[in-house]
């Protein structure tokens, strides 16, 4: 269905139901459609009334994350269905996701071998590679955003979701910019070096070493701490988390944590490495031997949570203060934040600044 930007209320033509989730700039509620009663999801996004108000998104950034969204249909990619626009807000009617977080999905399991891990993987890398033929970046990939469209299903289906920090990368033009949480952001986001679609492949290798070992491969204690882990490149594939872990994994793993974008996997190429494709049977049997280490996973997927949580509480009061420790902006340059990925309220991110252009509403 063509996209436009509808005159009439969204509570005209669909049926606000219970909130599915909260981001920095509204809220997302679960919505039915009145003229066919199909559910969806309902993003609500604060824009500014006025160019100086501090409060809610520049429109112009969520026109850019609609234009993005309403151009793209794959299978691993959520879909935008309608649009509504007023004054200080706008929704998108997204398809909804009844899954949940693949994350949470998988944390719910027993055990979990390479190979199934590697099914969830490869839509994941389909989806990627989908929009890198189309020169967009998501730059923003990590746990949250995969999610699943349904999860009581034999085969469930993988969603890459908010596109809310995706950019087309135009031919010649360099993109700079400061996005993205310090545990899945690339080195070149904290030099301030041009990204491209390897800036996501970075994200890939992170979720990957997480998703096979419960184990964050450069958090450290502060978020100055986990920059100059990624920047130094200082990860291990510590025996006692990676002992049921198979070489073919290790090393897809380590073509992607490269510090040189250019030498990194791309999505095409990570959808023949041996460990995702194998070429004879002695390397799908490895896949198969192999597993998640779902204790430790568990783990970390319960302080994500909880991490999350408390995010959601203390982040206007935390990147209000971070405001201020922004350098002044030169013309031209676009800068914006990190989000923290400490709990702790002492520790000050140093390079990091807005998680979007904005600040909180
Ligand atoms: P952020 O502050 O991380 O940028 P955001 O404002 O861009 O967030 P989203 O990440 O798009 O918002 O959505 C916030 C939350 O709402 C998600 O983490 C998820 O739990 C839920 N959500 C978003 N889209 C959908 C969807 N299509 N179906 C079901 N739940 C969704």
């Amino acid at each position: 269905q063509a996209v436009a930007l509808r005159a009439r209320s969204v509570e005209e033509l669909y049926e606000l139901l219970e909130t599915l989730g909260s981001g920095h700039f509204g809220v997302v509620r679960r919505c039915r459609e009145r003229s066919t009663g199909t559910f969806y999801a309902a993003k609500f996004v604060k824009t500014r009334r006025c160019r100086g108000s501090r409060r809610g998104l520049e429109r112009v950034q969520v026109e850019q994350e609609v234009a993005i969204l309403r151009d793209l249909q794959h299978p691993n990619i959520m879909q935008l269905h309608d649009l509504f626009t007023c004054r200080a807000e706008m929704v998108l009617v997204l398809e909804l996701m009844r899954g949940g977080e693949l994350f949470d999905f998988i944390a719910e399991k027993e055990m979990l071998l390479e190979e199934e891990a590697i099914e969830f993987l490869e839509q994941i890398l389909l989806g990627v590679q989908y929009l890198h033929g189309r020169h967009i970046a998501h730059f923003d990939l990590k746990p949250e955003n995969i999610m699943l469209q349904e999860k009581d299903v034999p085969k469930p289906q993988i969603k890459i979701i908010d596109f809310g920090l995706a950019q087309k990368l135009e031919d010649g033009v360099t993109f700079k910019s400061l996005c993205g949480t310090p545990q899945y952001i690339a080195p070149e986001v904290i030099n301030y070096e041009p990204l491209s679609s390897a800036t996501d492949m970075w994200s890939i290798g992170v979720i990957t070493y997480i998703l096979l070992s419960g184990l964050s491969p450069f958090q450290g204690e502060t978020d100055a701490e986990t920059l100059s882990n990624v920047l130094e490149g200082a990860y291990e594939f510590e025996e006692r988390y990676f002992s049921d872990t198979s070489e073919m994994a290790k090393d897809f793993i380590r073509q992607l944590l490269v510090k040189e974008p250019q030498e990194r996997m791309t999505a095409s190429e990570c959808l023949v490495h041996p460990w995702i494709k194998p070429l004879n049977r002695k390397q799908a049997a490895k896949r198969c031997r192999s597993s998640i280490n779902m204790k430790n996973f568990r783990k970390f997927n319960a302080r994500r949570k909880w991490k999350l949580s408390y995010n959601m509480v203390s982040a206007c009061n935390r990147l209000c203060r971070m405001r201020l420790l922004c350098s002044p902006r030169t013309e031209g340059e676009e800068l914006r934040c990190c989000e923290s990925d400490q709990e702790e309220e002492g520790s000050r991110p140093v390079t990091l600044l807005r998680r979007r252009r904005s600040s909180c509403s």
